[in-house]
Formats: C-alpha cells, sequence, structure tokens
C-alpha cells in the first residue's frame, strides 16, 4: 500500500468544490521534461520543452487572470460567484520550515472544473478527445467508412440575417435551436445516422461574437458530392462548409477539433494581446453560455458516447503510461544550492526561476520535479486503488 497520500491532500476549505485529479492532470510526455533521476537533463530539446512549459503556462495564467478579472469586478453576483469558482482552481507546492529548521514540502492540487478555466482546460480538452477517440474507433466498426460518409460540418450564423438576433445571448439561443431544427429537416434526418454537435465562440471582432457549431455527422450514404449539397443546403443562416472526415487518419484531429475550449480564440489572443478582448465582452459571452449546453449528440454518436461513458478514462486512454513508484522515486532536496523562501509556488514561478537561471533555478527545478512527481504519486494510488477492487470482486466471485 502506498502512504504518501497525505503528501497531496487538497487544501480544505468551507464551501470545498470537489476534487479532480484526473489522470489527465499527468501529461507523460511532458511532465518528465528535463528531469531524471539525478535531476536535470541540460540536453536542448528539454530546456527548449521547459521553456514552451513556461510559455503555455503563462498563456494560461493570463487569460484565467483576465477572466477573474473580468467577472470579479462585475455588478452582477452571478458573475462574483463565477469568479470565486475560478479562484479555488490551483496547483503548487508549498515549501515550509518547521521549528526545528527543516524543510518539508507538499503539493496541492484542485481542478475548478470551470467551463472557461485556462488551467482545466487542458485536462477537459484531453477527456472530451478520449472520449471521441474511443466513439468513433467503435463506430467505424459498425458503419464502414468505405459504404457511409462520416462528415465535417460547420454552420455559421450571418450577423446580417434578418433573422438573426444582434443580441449575443438570443444569438446563441437562436444558433442552439436552429442547429436542433437543422438536424431535424427531412431531408438532413434522412442522410444523418448519428452526429456531435459542438458550439464555439470566435473573437475576431469585438462587436458582433462570432458564434458557429461544428459537427461531426455520420451519413447514410456512399456518394460525396449529394451528401455535402444536402448538408449545406438546409442551412439558412450563413455560411455552411462541409468537408469529409477521413475517419481512418483524420479522427485524432477532428476529436482535437471538437474538444477545443468554446472560448479558444478569445482567451487565446488574451495573452497575446489582453487589450483586443474587453472585460465588458468577457462579461458578455459568459452571461451568454450560462446554464447552457453548447455541446450535444445524436443518434449512433450518442449511442456510441454513452457506451464510451461506461467504460473507465483508464480504459479508453490509449498508451498512457506511468512509470511505478519503483521507477519513479520522490525527488531528493539537493544540497549546496540556494533554497527558495518558505512559501507557495505554482509551476509558473518555478519555470519562471529554471528558465531565467536564477540563483534558486536548482531548488526550483526540484520544487517542479516534486509537483510533477505528487501528481503521477496520485495517478498511482487510484490505479491500485482500482485494481484492489478488482482484486477484491474477482476473490469474491471464487469464494462463492
Ligand atoms: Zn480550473
Amino acid at each position: 500500500m502506498i502512504t504518501t497520500q497525505s503528501n497531496i491532500t487538497p487544501v480544505k476549505e468551507a464551501n470545498e468544490l470537489k476534487t479532480r485529479t484526473s489522470s489527465f492532470m499527468v501529461n507523460n510526455s511532458n511532465s518528465n521534461a528535463g528531469v531524471s533521476d539525478k535531476g536535470i537533463q541540460s540536453s536542448a530539446s528539454s530546456l527548449d520543452s521547459l521553456r514552451l512549459r513556461e510559455q503555455a503556462e503563462s498563456r494560461r495564467s493570463a487569460s484565467w487572470s483576465l477572466l477573474v478579472s473580468a467577472l470579479s469586478s462585475s455588478n452582477d453576483p452571478r458573475d462574483r460567484k463565477e469568479a470565486d469558482i475560478l479562484m479555488s482552481c490551483r496547483g503548487y507546492v508549498s515549501k515550509v520550515t518547521t521549528p526545528e529548521g527543516k524543510s518539508t514540502i507538499r503539493s496541492f492540487a484542485r481542478s475548478c472544473n470551470h467551463r472557461f478555466c485556462s488551467y482545466c482546460e487542458k485536462r477537459r480538452r484531453e477527456e472530451t478527445k478520449a472520449r471521441l477517440v474511443a466513439a468513433s474507433k467503435l463506430l467505424v466498426t459498425r458503419y464502414d467508412p468505405g459504404k457511409y460518409m462520416y462528415m465535417w460540418v460547420t454552420l455559421t450564423l450571418d450577423p446580417n440575417h434578418p433573422s438573426v438576433p444582434r443580441d449575443t445571448r438570443d444569438k446563441l439561443t437562436f444558433l442552439r435551436k436552429q442547429g436542433t431544427r437543422y438536424l431535424a429537416r427531412k431531408q438532413v434526418n434522412d442522410l444523418v445516422l448519428g452526429s456531435y454537435c459542438k458550439i464555439e465562440t470566435g473573437g475576431k471582432n469585438n462587436n458582433s461574437d462570432h458564434h458557429h457549431i461544428h459537427m461531426l455527422a455520420v451519413c447514410d450514404s456512399a456518394i460525396h458530392q449529394s451528401t455535402v449539397d444536402t448538408l449545406e443546403r438546409n442551412w439558412n443562416y450563413g455560411h455552411s462548409k462541409v468537408k469529409v472526415w477521413k475517419v481512418a487518419e483524420e479522427t485524432n484531429e477532428a476529436s482535437l477539433e471538437m474538444s477545443k475550449p468554446t472560448l479558444s480564440r478569445y482567451l487565446g489572443k488574451v495573452a497575446l494581446s489582453p487589450l483586443e478582448v474587453s472585460e465588458e465582452k468577457l462579461r458578455r459571452t459568459v452571461a451568454a453560455y450560462r446554464g447552457r449546453r453548447v455541446t450535444w449528440s445524436t443518434g449512433v454518436i450518442k449511442e456510441a458516447l454513452q457506451e464510451v461513458s461506461k467504460m473507465s478514462y483508464d480504459d479508453i486512454l490509449e498508451g498512457e503510461t506511468i512509470p511505478t513508484r519503483d521507477q519513479d522515486p520522490e525527488p531528493v532536496e539537493p544540497t549546496n544550492c540556494d533554497k527558495l523562501p518558505d512559501g507557495n509556488y505554482t509551476p509558473l514561478m518555478l519555470l519562471r526561476h529554471i528558465n531565467s537561471n536564477s540563483r534558486y533555478s536548482r531548488y526550483a527545478m526540484y520544487l517542479l520535479n516534486y509537483y510533477d512527481w505528487s501528481l503521477r504519486e496520485t495517478r498511482r494510488v487510484r490505479i491500485q486503488e482500482r485494481l484492489d477492487s478488482i482484486q477484491e470482486s474477482i476473490s469474491i466471485k471464487y469464494t462463492q
């Protein structure tokens, strides 16, 4: 039994939110960046990946801050409540010195799981992607891509169309409703066996919010041109774009596209140029999405997703490897280096020390390694518990 679980207990507060330390918090390819048993590797690629990680963390941090600032300064109590939820999201290493002079560290991670949280986005995206990839695999066993058309459809709203509302929330409502109606139209309904739909908002223009639908569809047809024509002709409120989705080669790409965050363009841009997106616009968009389901599925894709949801993430994940505890021992505090003062350190703070070669960089690397290690440790504990419960049910079966 692994006993270090106490090291990674989440922060306790009144109104504590549910902790979701999913397996996806561990990114095997990146979390080991620059890390070996002995400490920092100095290869160019690991330094590059530490720099890339710092850039990604700083984008996430900038997006998160802007959203929190927009929502917490709002007059609407619902906005301020959402700001509180976002502010409960955290991941850091805490370093303290005991009265005896020993330094101890602990690691904390908690996901707020807010729809627009840029820290939670990565995990949410990976979860959605894994589900869609697994569902696609099920589908092709039943609907041979040689006989059925798999399509990738985009439906936009023309802001000048007389039926399209001006107000952003009304526009989103309209799009959602027309998306459902589109699928119910006879010609489309006869053709589409199942779909996965998602509303996204682009932020190219600060005045008109570019809400649009992305849709994956399985069509009961083997004729390309007539399928494209039917799907395009039946959308009346803006542009429609239809592309063949080559399931064998493009499933990953399609799933990634469909799992992108709803506000990707807004919040992605924010990090580059905060002035491009006003707080007013962010509040308006958050309000437009409030209480709304913006992803939905129908028919055979819905059925496939339901089957996938019965599987655990561990089962639908492919290729995720996590080293055993023996292969991945707890990092050891380095000696003969400048230690960071007591306090809480986020991965971004640590990456800045490391990449700027500050006098604390070696110690910062140790704390970062510890943070990543503790996430893997959480995952190991979770897997072990799951194996134990399977073992238990097997022994019950055989003793009965
Ligand atoms: Zn979060």
